[in-house]
């Protein structure tokens, strides 16, 4: 039988506030973009406003020149999955939803996160496809504790999106996030639960579904990147990086309770610590 090695790292306590560094900066760079989004702006605008945003807070855009990527922000509007290129022709318009993936590097660790928002006013069933990934994402987040394995997180995700007749997207998935961008584990958004490796303590995990209307066909345009649904069915995406720890999961991306009811940790705790820290 072929063994697959896999190395998934387990981070101290300071590599966590490292990381909770970058990822502070990725959720100010989501604040800052929330704010602008709005008819008429072209994503390219929303690239440089994330770009001077991360570079304001010490950082580097993580994105930007990775396997030849050439902005600080994927911009993916409507049928459009991800890997979107911003660009000054793509102006948004009412009812338009936009999914934003962004990534920071600062001090040597990297933060990741995506989030899909309305602009101006979107249908009923925008509105529901968004809240459902979103929720999704939170079912994911949930499952991620010791002693659970690596695909109760992918289950989590697959059984919300579902359960209400939506598709994830297969091609992509969710991974550890630290020193590089991309580590192990992967983390697919479908599967049966009790599989894959082990969760520990110290794990740092981006997880991130990536739902589809209808269909989860996709085809990529001749940029290379760019990724559509093959039925134009609309996407969202959202994604946390997140750590686990023993008092469960813990979202370093977070912009300070925004997103789910406890607020342990306010936005600006992790930058104040990492800064009054040792930059490496
Ligand atoms: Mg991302
Ligand atoms: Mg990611």
């Amino acid at each position: 039988m072929e063994r697959v090695w896999i190395l998934i790292s387990v981070r101290t306590a300071l590599e966590i506030e490292l990381i909770r560094a970058s990822c502070q900066v990725v959720a100010r760079v989501r604040e800052a973009l929330e704010n602008a989004i709005a008819p008429g702006v072209t994503t390219l605008e929303l690239d440089c406003l994330a770009e001077k945003t991360i570079r304001d807070c010490g950082g580097v855009p993580a994105f930007k020149g990775y396997r030849g990527f050439p902005a600080s922000i994927c911009a993916s509007v409507n049928e459009q999955a991800v890997h979107g290129f911003p660009n000054s022709l793509t102006r948004l318009e009412e009812g338009d939803i936009l999914s934003v993936d962004v990534g920071v590097l600062r001090s040597g660790y990297y933060g990741d996160s995506a989030f899909t928002t309305a602009v101006g006013q979107i249908s009923p069933e925008l509105q529901r496809l968004l809240d459902t990934t979103r929720n999704a994402l939170h079912d994911g987040i949930e499952r991620a504790r010791v002693p659970g394995r690596v695909s109760d997180i992918s289950h989590a995700v697959q059984l919300r999106a579902e359960s209400e007749g939506f598709s994830v997207i297969r091609e992509y998935g969710g991974h550890g996030v630290g020193r590089s961008l991309h580590e192990d584990p992967y983390i697919p958004n479908y599967g049966a639960p009790g599989k894959g490796p082990r969760l520990r303590h110290g794990y740092v995990l981006a997880i991130e579904p990536i739902v589809s209307m209808r269909d989860s066909d996709i085809e990529v345009a001749e940029d290379g990147w760019t990724t559509t649904t093959r039925d134009r069915a609309p996407v969202a995406h959202f994604e946390h990086t997140i750590a686990i720890t023993e008092e469960g999961p813990d979202i370093l991306t977070d912009r300070g309770g925004e997103d789910r009811e406890d607020n342990d940790h306010p936005a600006e705790i992790g930058l104040a610590a990492a800064q009054a820290g040792k930059q490496p």
